[in-house]
């Protein structure tokens, strides 16, 4: 057994992660009295939130007429009937008050005229039920908001005496032998001492793993470290195989150009000049939704429509925007194009193609943010201790697919949910958990093991053919035998994870050695999701089988559940959850509105 020493810290809650959803989650635990800390691997403001630019979705009705139950219509038809209608209510309904508290927290929304909220039209985002046109729902902080909402949240939870554990890097989780949470074993980066965490309640909020691709716009810190460790607690994930290509990716570069960019009336054209969403989406056009334009794109460049010298991209147009309102709206955007793509946005197009932007699967929970085992007798049935939240999680309200600037609402409202939670279950009088030793000792054998890792694959190898693989073979369009053959060279790649090398064996800042661990994290998460898409025999969202191009209520209007072991992935399926909280009489949405139908734009 390896011997480390570590410190032991007791809080009521701890917080994996210092994102907006884990910021949020914090501010709120600490506003209510429990002892909170929130650790993380980079310093908060550094969290992928920061490159956040579109907005937040919210119906304020602050450009025009606008509601929840239009919002709530939107999120279902945009995850293709596959969201949660619970949590899909809780998030629409409980949006508007969370952005106003974002505002009064002291986030510096664009204002309009009067000095409201400055909204704008995104993708997908419409009115009278999908009848009308677009809407203006997406608040914004100029093409920052979420450098905006994560440096008031950070600044705010200081203020309320959260206690930060910057550059801990959490290996594991603590599980009691009946399978409930304890706390968390962390590794300090700077200076190579070990930390356990005790808590009464751990949340999970360490983002997506964009890093199982190759290319994709997320930071290298999103390594779905959440999914890696729930997995090696025997947990499962769901939903993995629904991966966002947002489509205006930089050409090469792989970088963000924010919806909002199109939202402003930036449009897509071919090698001949069309502006060819109009045929695919005569109604929304370029403002449909993601998997759409992405799917679009994607055919035109295969019908020898792309541009470039290799035809294997398209052209994002902005220049006909007035100046001003590109140096007000998008100033971050314009500076992208000119670094990335070495383009003035005010003269030409920049080349775009659709590339990884965001998981919609991750781990199962309840709209209150707690952890479910849908493996277990009861599907509904929590795990106690344990709560994930923001991308890291599934609650479920993107589905099969997200509609663009409803994660950064998803980030707020279901931090702020779990913190109104934590306030009900956690009792601060209650002593700490008698943390299970075993389970300790198991999270240092794993690190200890890696670190003095003697194999024949240096890590960045390996990780290299699993970003590839993935890119090849769960990419827009998948088909039957790309998929199977990609489960197969997954499975390959993941059993190779036991004769990995690493070179340095020092604890201190040994970048090596962190990103084996973050190897050892994606690789669950990426086995998941490919083994997922090979066996869902339909077409939904962001999940296109060219074999079944069809979508299924009858046989896949249901969760894919996902549980990884070593590289073998055991696949079970668990309902949508279809009733909303609150019915029409009670001022809800009408059933007969939220059927599923035929999703055309
Ligand atoms: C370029 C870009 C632009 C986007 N724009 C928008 C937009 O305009 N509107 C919108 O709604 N959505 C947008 N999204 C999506 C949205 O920003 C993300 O889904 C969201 O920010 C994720 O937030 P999070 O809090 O879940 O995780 P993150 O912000 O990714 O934070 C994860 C946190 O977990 C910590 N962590 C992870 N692993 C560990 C570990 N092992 N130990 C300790 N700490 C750990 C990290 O340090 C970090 O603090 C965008 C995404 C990208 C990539």
């Amino acid at each position: 057994m390896a011997a480390y020493e570590y410190e032991t810290h007791d809080y009521d809650v701890v917080v994996v992660g210092a994102g907006g959803a884990g910021l949020r989650a914090t501010l709120g635990m600490a506003e209510q009295g429990l002892r909170t800390a929130c650790v993380t691997k980079v310093f908060p403001t550094r969290s992928h939130t920061v490159a956040a630019q579109g907005g937040i979705a919210a119906s304020l009705s602050n450009m025009g007429p606008d509601n929840w139950q239009w919002h709530l219509y939107d999120t279902i038809k945009g995850s293709d009937w596959l969201g949660d209608t619970d949590a899909m209510e809780y998030l629409t309904r409980e949006a508007p008050k969370a952005v106003y508290e974002l505002e009064h927290y002291g986030v510096p929304f664009s204002r309009t005229e009067e000095g409201k909220i400055y909204q704008r039209p995104f993708g997908g985002h419409t009115t009278e039920f999908g009848d009308g046109p677009p809407v203006q729902r997406t608040c914004a902080a100029a093409d920052r908001t979420g450098h905006a909402i994560l440096h008031t949240l950070y600044g705010q939870s200081l203020k309320n005496n959260a206690e930060f554990y910057v550059e801990y890097f959490a290996i594991d989780l603590i599980m009691s032998e009946d399978g409930v949470c304890q706390g968390v074993v962390c590794w300090k980066l700077d200076d190579g001492t070990m930390h356990v965490f005790n808590a009464k309640t751990v949340v999970l909020a360490t983002g997506g793993y964009g890093r199982a691709f190759f290319s994709c716009t997320s930071a290298h810190t999103c390594t779905g470290d959440g999914g890696g460790m729930v997995t090696r607690a025997g947990l499962p994930m769901q939903d993995m195989e629904f991966v966002q290509f947002h489509p205006t990716g930089i050409y090469g570069a792989g970088c963000l150009i924010t919806e909002g960019a199109r939202g402003e009336g930036g449009y897509l054209t071919n090698s001949e000049g069309e502006r060819f969403m109009e045929r695919y989406a005569p109604q929304y056009k370029d403002l449909a939704p993601r998997d759409y334009v992405s799917r679009s794109i994607t055919m035109e460049i295969r019908e020898g429509r792309g541009v470039g010298e290799l035809g294997d991209h398209i052209h994002l147009n902005l220049s006909h925007l007035p100046p001003e309102a590109l140096a007000e709206r998008l100033p971050g955007i314009s500076e992208s194009a000119r670094i990335f793509a070495g383009v003035d946005v005010n003269k030409e197009p920049i080349p775009v193609l659709p590339t990884v932007h965001y998981n919609m699967g991750g781990i199962p929970t309840n709209y209150w943010g707690e952890v479910l085992n849908p493996t277990a007798d009861d599907q509904n049935a929590v795990v106690p201790g344990l709560m994930a939240v923001g991308e890291a999680g599934c609650a479920s309200v993107h589905g099969a697919n997200r509609l663009g600037s409803n994660s950064l609402i998803d980030l707020v409202v279901f931090g702020r949910a779990a913190a109104i939670r934590a306030g009900k279950v956690v009792d601060p009088e209650a002593p700490n958990p008698v943390l299970n030793q075993p389970s300790i000792d198991k999270a240092f054998d794993r690190f200890d093991g890696l670190r003095n890792a003697k194999g024949g694959i240096p890590t960045a190898e390996l990780r290299l053919e699993m970003q590839r693989t993935m890119q090849s073979d769960a990419a827009v369009f998948r088909t039957d035998e790309s998929l199977k053959e990609g489960v197969e060279k997954m499975t390959a790649i993941a059993a190779k994870l036991g004769d990995l090398a690493v070179t340095d064996r020092s604890l201190v800042w040994n970048s090596d050695l962190m990103e084996t661990l973050e190897l050892t994290n994606l690789m669950p998460n990426a086995l998941a999701t490919i083994t997922g898409a090979e066996a869902r025999k339909e077409s939904r969202g962001a999940h296109a089988s060219e074999d079944f191009p069809e979508r299924d209520d009858e046989n896949w209007r249901v969760h894919t559940i996902s549980r990884v072991e070593g590289n073998k992935v055991d696949l079970s399926y668990r309902p949508v959850i279809v009733d909303p909280l609150t019915t029409e009489a009670e001022g809800g949405i009408a059933l007969a509105k939220i059927a599923p139908k035929a999703r055309n734009f």
